[in-house]
This record gives structure tokens, sequence and C-alpha cells, in this order.
């Protein structure tokens, strides 16, 4: 037989077991719910929200939360709320009405109907789940209530059509047409534009149109009872939890089953109810500069949605100081407090009733990239955060976008002012970029090498079109948004793109573009901005940020420095290691003092070559190349050694003190030569031109010269040059070479030294494969090193050490590193090796498809691929500090500069990332949140 006490026990526990919870019910909650995801499971998102609001001290309109618990017992009972918890909700709602002095349902004279809203809101937000009711408690009666105390009746009618509406639509299920046909309609007939045109009387006919459709519609009457619009209300929030577009959507976020939702009620707060009345929104600092002062818009005796309708204008908040100053100084107050308590900028929405002010909502606020970085620092400084919290907050976008060239902004809003906006589009892929209209890939390909800033306009692009794309400044499309192949490449690339601007009516037979009242032609100057999808008529002025004057962002970086360097980490060898630092590639001076004033620690890359391509020197190095003898040769290696000596003097002036990595000579030395086919093409010429005439003088010597160098071209011909005679084989097989550059880097720090800087010289070897390849070569450098210190009387302290660039490399470092005292990862040549893709032919042709279509997840030239690369790195890393414990390592391929591939760099143990003195900076803040621990997308 069942024990009737034990089951009434249960029963009574259930009956006590408190399920709603009114916003200000702190003892209520601390009961069932402990941590901050305890009280989100309970009470939902938005419930959450409220009810931390309320705790934090803020004037949030009285209401409460039935708990996602009741949800559960709602559709276990078959659809229906279990009478002790509706129990609960008639209590709350007494007691918010105490707390408004409101009655719910109205009839009290001189007392205010109370009306409410209810809102959905499970633990994590579903979009597509039902969302609000507004104005609950409106009814035949009520609404006239409404009018006698507020003497607006127009907003009362209103209010009341609305309730219909959504309440048809969320509650009943009855189709938006339904509501709106008629509404149209009225307004068709009686030569109304806005909703706002709507007279009390329209409204009211509205009302009872509307009131038919939901007889017509469900068979029953709009229920006059205002418990029963609420509990309708509920139960059509409770029953969209586990309905059709909750389930889909749970299925698409892969949950196991849909989320239960709590329902809030809270009080309707009206900012149109006289001159004491107001609404408004505000941002506590000012979101696009960051600095601390409040921004925002506010009117008096108005509705939010006046404000959107923009039939009037809003006031700047400052006005609200003489205009209202005791709410104004409870406002700033709040806000204080509000920034106390979430500790960041808010976006706030309040309203004020009658001179009582309500914050509705809170959040932290969207910024600008410098906003963010002025924010951080600030309220780092203001102690309401850590230092380290500062740096945590910044996005390595956010440094990148900061460092970007940028239209003058005075110059943006002349131009639009003026009428010289072209189009606007997707902002598809950020940075502002000028350049004449290419109407063609081909011709922006053509006008690209030639030089010229292009920009490429297209209807939309294809893959046909990436030779002229990566040649282009920007692109511009009239179709596709920013999924676009325009918008992919473009962003893959770093090339700023507006995608979708469909404003653009372009005629590719006639080679114009028309637009906001411009025609424009083929090769007509336009200025774009991918970060905002504005595009301008003409050329704008652009400022590139000086790094220095951004004192918000160079504090910060110190900050994130002084976090890489407190840092240590468990590297893969298991012994612990200092943080990341961040070196520059650089080839000239002046980049090395860029790079120095962005940050960097020392060069982690000089191509020595680039500096063969000047004019002064090229006809030198094609002597040296095309030299017969060993004399010619060296005669013309004497020539170049004095360039080269004061080309690494600069250098190591402008980083005295820090480590300066210089590369031997890497590429294949056709490079220096003219290309085969331009050979063929001028012999050719001079030959048919013999054929007919005699060649003058001059032209002969040309053709000579030109026939000899063609032979060359021809004898060095290689099928794959990329893996044929380059880096340390070329110094095996043209030894005089790179000792000429050895003694220049020498000759170089001994005599700045004796200037009085302090060099740091590492010799870089580039491309070795085997060890013994620096077997043969290192110590006859090594030798030439010290030969010059003999020579000059001057010793400084140097290094050898090779770039891993080649997969044997790194599988066999523990060899390598019996020789080389540093390691440097080539990740641009390592990556083509490991893969198997030639980097150029790769980009050009399938690559971009391998990562539309998910089979690489990135383009691995611009993210380091962990699980290939990856692998070959940490595996060089532990074998090379296995023989050698000291060995220096890092990177300097362009994976240096990326912050998913640094993060992975402090994984690996390296000691230091090198990149573009350009992205030294973002390379900084990356390295900081790689020893922080913090995953960057
Ligand atoms: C590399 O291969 O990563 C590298 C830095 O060398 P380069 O790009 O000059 O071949
Ligand atoms: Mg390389």
């Amino acid at each position: 037989m069942r024990q009737p006490s034990a089951g009434n026990k249960a029963r009574n526990g259930l009956a006590k077991k408190q399920r709603v919870f009114l916003f200000n019910d702190e003892k209520g909650v601390s009961k069932v719910a402990k941590t901050w995801p305890e009280i989100r499971e309970l009470l939902g998102g938005k419930g959450a929200g409220l009810f931390d609001m309320t705790r934090a001290g803020l004037p949030v309109p009285p209401g409460f939360t039935i708990s996602t618990e009741v949800c559960n017992e709602f559709v276990k009972a078959g659809n229906k709320i279990p009478r002790p918890a509706w129990d609960q909700v008639l209590a709350a709602m007494k007691v918010v009405e105490k707390q408004t002095g409101k009655k719910f349902g109205g009839g009290v004279k001189g007392v205010r109907p109370l009306l409410v809203s209810v809102r959905s809101g499970a633990r994590e937000s579903m979009p597509g789940m039902m969302e609000t009711v507004l104005n609950v408690g409106l009814n035949d009666q009520t609404v006239e209530e409404m009018i006698a105390v507020t003497g607006n009746a127009r907003f009362a009618w209103d209010s009341y059509r609305r309730l219909l509406m959504m309440f048809g639509s969320t509650v009943l299920g009855i189709p938006d047409e339904k509501f709106d046909e008629p509404m149209e309609r009225m307004k068709h007939e009686r030569g109304y534009k806005l909703d706002t045109d709507l007279t009390v009387e329209d409204l009211k006919e509205l009302v009872a149109i509307f009131k038919q459709v939901i007889k017509d519609e469900t068979g029953r009457e709009f229920p006059q009872d205002v418990y029963e619009q609420l509990k309708e209300c509920a139960m059509a929030v409770f029953r969209s939890a586990t309905g059709h577009k909750a389930r889909t959507y749970a299925k698409q976020m892969g949950w196991k089953s849909t989320l239960p939702t709590a329902v809030n009620v809270v009080t309707m707060i009206f900012g149109n109810m006289g001159d004491d009345s107001a609404t408004g929104v505000a941002f506590t600092r000012d979101p696009s500069t960051g600095e601390k002062k409040m921004l925002g818009e506010y009117l008096v005796n108005a509705q939010g949605e006046d404000v959107v309708a923009g039939i009037r204008t809003p006031k700047p908040i400052e006005e609200m100081a003489k205009e209202m100053p005791k709410t104004y100084k409870e406002f700033v107050r709040i806000c204080n407090l509000l920034e106390k308590h979430y500790k960041d900028m808010q976006d706030v929405e309040f309203t004020i009733e009658q001179g009582k002010l309500y914050m509705l909502q809170t959040r932290n606020g969207k910024r600008t990239a410098k906003a963010a970085i002025k924010i951080a620092v600030d309220m780092a400084k203001e102690k309401l955060i850590t230092k380290e919290e500062a740096v945590r907050r910044v996005k390595p976008a956010d440094v990148d976008f900061l460092l970007h060239p940028q239209f003058d902004e005075q110059a943006v809003k002349d131009a639009k002012h003026d009428g010289r906006l072209l189009a606007t589009g997707v902002n598809a892929s950020p940075g502002a970029a000028s350049g004449m209209l290419a109407f063609d890939a081909d011709l922006a390909e053509r006008w690209g090498n030639e030089g010229k800033a292009v920009i490429l306009i297209r209807p939309e692009t294809k893959p046909d079109d990436v030779h002229g794309m990566v040649a282009a400044k920007g692109i511009l499309t009239a179709r596709g948004g920013a999924t676009s192949h325009a918008a992919v490449v473009a962003r893959q690339f770093g090339i700023p793109a507006v995608c979708g601007a469909d404003a653009l009516q372009i005629n590719l037979s006639e080679r114009t573009v028309t637009s906001n009242g411009h025609v424009l032609r083929e090769g007509d100057w336009v200025s774009i901005d991918g970060g905002k999808g504005e595009a301008y008529v003409g050329q704008l002025p652009m400022v590139h940020p000086s790094f220095e004057e951004q004192t918000d962002l160079v504090t910060l970086l110190k900050w994130a420095d002084e976090i890489s360097a407190k840092n240590t980490r468990k590297a893969e060898d298991g012994k612990p290691r200092r943080g990341l630092q961040v070196w520059a590639n650089a080839d000239y001076p002046k980049d090395a003092q860029r790079a120095r004033d962005y940050g960097a620690k020392g060069i982690g890359l000089c191509r020595t070559e680039h500096m063969f391509f000047e004019a002064e020197r090229l006809p030198i190095v094609q002597r040296m190349i095309l030299a017969d003898n060993n004399e010619a040769r060296q005669r013309a290696l004497d020539e170049l050694l004095p360039f080269q000596r004061s080309d690494f003097a600069g250098l190591f002036r402008a980083m005295t003190g820090l480590p300066v990595i210089i590369r031997l000579i890497d590429p294949p030395l056709h490079e220096f030569l003219p290309s085969q086919e331009e050979l063929i093409r001028e012999v050719t010429r001079y030959e048919t031109k013999r054929h007919y005439e005699a060649l003058g003088e001059e032209e002969y010597a040309d053709y000579q010269n030109k026939l000899a160098l063609l032979n060359a071209v021809n004898a060095m011909h290689e099928q794959n040059p990329m893996m044929g005679l380059r880096g340390i084989r070329l110094g095996i097989m043209i030894p005089g070479l790179i000792a000429m550059q050895v003694r220049a880097i020498f000759e170089a720090a001994c005599d700045v030294k004796k200037e009085g800087y302090e060099p740091m010289p590492e010799v870089m070897i580039p491309l070795t494969g085997h060890v013994n390849e620096l077997k043969r070569v290192q110590p006859e450098l090594e030798k030439v090193a010290k030969a010059v210190m003999e020579e000059k009387g001057v010793k400084v302290k140097y290094k050898f050490g090779t770039m891993i660039e080649i997969p044997r490399a790194a599988l066999t470092a523990d060899e390598i590193a019996t020789m080389a005292e540093f390691f440097s990862f080539g990740t641009n040549d390592l990556t083509q090796m490991t893969y198997g893709y030639s980097r150029d032919d790769a980009e050009r042709s399938f690559l971009l498809k391998y990562v539309e279509e998910g089979i690489l997840p990135d383009n691995p030239f611009q993210t380091l691929d962990r699980d290939g690369v990856g692998q070959l790195i940490k595996m060089a890393v532990q074998k090379g500090r296995a023989t050698r414990p000291t060995l220096e390592v890092g990177i300097c391929g362009e994976h240096g500069g990326d912050p998913r591939s640094v993060a992975f760099c402090y994984e690996a143990g390296l000691n230091y990332v090198s990149c573009s003195p350009f992205r030294v900076p973002i390379a900084r803040l990356a390295a900081a949140h790689a020893a922080l621990g913090i995953a960057t997308k």
C-alpha cells in the first residue's frame, strides 16, 4: 500500500520549492544557486542579467523571473504551468504592484494600471525563440485609465494595438501579415507614410480590427482578463523552448537537447509621460576614441521608437545636466557604478518615468580598435582592472588595425559632404587604398607590374582574376558579400576590399561605372575603405599612424613585454624558458630603426641579396656571376665589399646592443640576371636586324652583352630553381662570395665597435640540408671572421648558425646543432618543402579553393601548419637543444607576425619570433597573450 504521508511530504516539498524569483530576491536565489553559471542556469541569461543589475544597486524596473525549472515541469505536465508555480507568480505580481505603486488590471481610482513585458531567456541565447510581448495588462478598461493618468491617448491606443499584434502573432501564432495588411492598407488609403502618422481615431479603429483578426483566426476573443494574458504569454514562452525552431537551433549547435527557458516579467517604463520623463541611450566612455567621457543621446517625453523613427532629434546627453540636473547626477552615479561592477565600458539604455530613472539594459559596449586600447589602458591606470587584464582585452587585430594606413578623417568628412561618396558595400577586407580603376584582371596586373596603384573593379570576381587581384591595391565589386570570392581572396592576401556595392552600375564593354551621379572611366582614381565598406571618387589623403604618438598602445605593449619577460614556460624539452621575444626582419638601417622603435629586441633576418639589386650594384653582381675566371670574379667581389660593409655598419649602429642576424646569399643567381625570355627577344631582334643591315657600334656592343647574358642564363637554367643551386649550395660552389660577405660583416662590426657601438653579429647560413655542408663552409667563414678581428685589433661577440628550411635539416637537427649555435626556422621554405607546394603556383591556382572548401583549414603560408610543419619544428627544437642546450632558436618566415603562429612558437619553446617591422607590435601582444594562455583565433 502507498504511504500517503510520504506522498504528501513530497507534494508539500514541491509546493514550497521556490520557482519564482523577484529581481531583488538575493536571498532566495543564493539558496538555490551560488555561482554565476548556476544563476544563469536557474534564471536564464536575461533573468540573470536583470538580477545582477539589481544586486549591483541599479534601478532596474521591478519584476521577477519564473525559473527554467518551471519550464521543465511545464513540459512534463503536458504543457501546463503547475499550480504551485503559478501561485508564486501571483504572489510575485502582488509584490511588484507594491514596488511600483501600480495595479495590474487597474480598476483602483487614482492608481495607475501596471503594464509588464514578458520575455523569454534560456541559459544561452537562442535566436528564433519567442522574444518579447510588450504592454501586457492593457485591455479596454486599462487603456482608458492609462489615458486618464498620462493624458496621452495616442500613446495608450498605440500601445494597445501593439499588444494585440504581438500577442496575436507570438502567443497565438497568427501570421504577421494578418495584422500588417490592414494597417498598411489604412496608411495607404489615408496617404500616410509613417506609422506615427496614424491618429488616435485610426489607432482605435485598428484595435477593433486586430481584435476581430484574433477572433476570426482563433475563434476566441482577445483575453480582457490581464492574468489570463500573463499566463498565456508565459505558456507561449515555455512552449517555444521545445518548439520546432528551438529544436532546429539546438541541433545546429550540436546540443543533446533543447534548453529550458525562463520567463521574465518586467514592469513597463514609459518615457513619454511628461516633461519629467525621457528615454535615451549612452556609452559610459566614448566608443570611438575611448575618451573617459560619456557619449549618449536622450529625448524628453518620448518613447525609444521616436528616436528610431527619426521624427524628433535627440539631444546630447550633456544637456541633461541642465535640463534634469538631479536625474543626470543620478545617471552619472549609476554609470560609474556600472563600470565598477562590470569593469568595462557599458552601453546602456535608460528611461526616466516621471523623474524616476530606470536602467533597462547594460552590456559591454562595442568599440573601435583605438577605443579598445585606450579604455583598457585607462582602466588599468584607474585600478579598475589589472595591467594583465588590460593586455588580455586588446586583440592583436586591434593593434593591426591601428597601424594600417587610414584615410584622413577630415578628408573623408569633406568627401561625404561634397557628394564624393561613390557607393557603399560590405566591409569585406579592412584597410584603405586609392588607385586607378581597372576593369579587368589582366590590365590590373599589367598596371600593377608597372608600379601603378590599381583598384580592380568587377561585378564580381572569379578564380581567373586572382593574378589581377594580387597586383591591385584594392578590390571593389558590385555583387557578393563577406564570403564572396573577392572577399575571401582579399582577406587571404590582406588587400582592402569593398564587396557587394550594389549601387555600382558597371559597364564592362564601355569600361565605365556609374553610381551616385558619377560616371567614372578606366584609369580614374577612386579610394576605398575596406574596413567601413565605402568607396569614394578621387584620391583621399592617407595618414600613416605614427607608433610613438599612440601613447596608449606604447604603454599597453610595454605591459605586454613585462608579461612576456616575467613569464616562465615549460618548453618542449621540459626545461623552463622565458617568454617569447619579438625580433624583426629588416634589410636596411631605416627598417632596423623602425623595428627598434616598434619594440623589436633584435634583427632575426637581414636578407643580404636585396642590397644586390640596387642600381649601382647590379652590374657588378652580374659581372661577378658572368666571370669566367677567378681573378675576374674576385675583382667584382672586391668591388661589392665596401657596399656590403656600409650596409651592415648601418644595421649594427641602429641595433647597437642587440643581436643582428645576417643571412648569407640565398637565391639562385639567375634572379640577378634579366629573364631568359627577355634576352631571347632582344637577341633575336638584333639578329633579325643584322640580317638586313649592319649594327651600329653601340648596338653591336649591346648585342654581344645580351648574347653573353643569354648564354649564361641558358647555362644556369634549372628546372626547379627553388630546389636548385641556392643557399649554402651556392656558398659551396662560389666560396669567394660568402667569404666576401662575412668579411664585410666583421669589418663593419669592428669599425662600428671602434665608434663606440656594441655590434652583435650572428651569421646565418641558409638552406642547410646536411651537417656536412656546414662542416665544409662554416670553419672557413669563422677563419675569415677571426682574421678580420685580428687585422682590426677588435673583438666582437658573434655567432654562426643556420636556417632550418628543409625537412631533412629538421629531422637531423641534433647533427646540425653540432655546428650551428642558433637555428632560425625559415617557415616559408619549410612549408613549401613539407607540403611539396610551390608557394606562388599554389596561391595562384589551387590553394584558395583548398581553403574555401575546407580541404585545408588555413593558408599554410599565413598561419603555421601545426600538425605537419609544426611537428618538424618541435622535433628540431628538441633535438637541437639535446645537442646544444644553449642553442638560440627563432622563426623568421612570414608566420612570425601571425598571432596564431606566434602562439605556436611560444608552445614550441622558441626564444623569439622575427617578423616585418610593421607587425612587431602585433607580435608583441600575441606573445604576451601566449604567455597568458589566451587562445588566439
Ligand atoms: C623562409 O624561407 O622562411 C625565409 C625566411 O627565407 P626566404 O623567404 O627569404 O626564402
Ligand atoms: Mg627561405
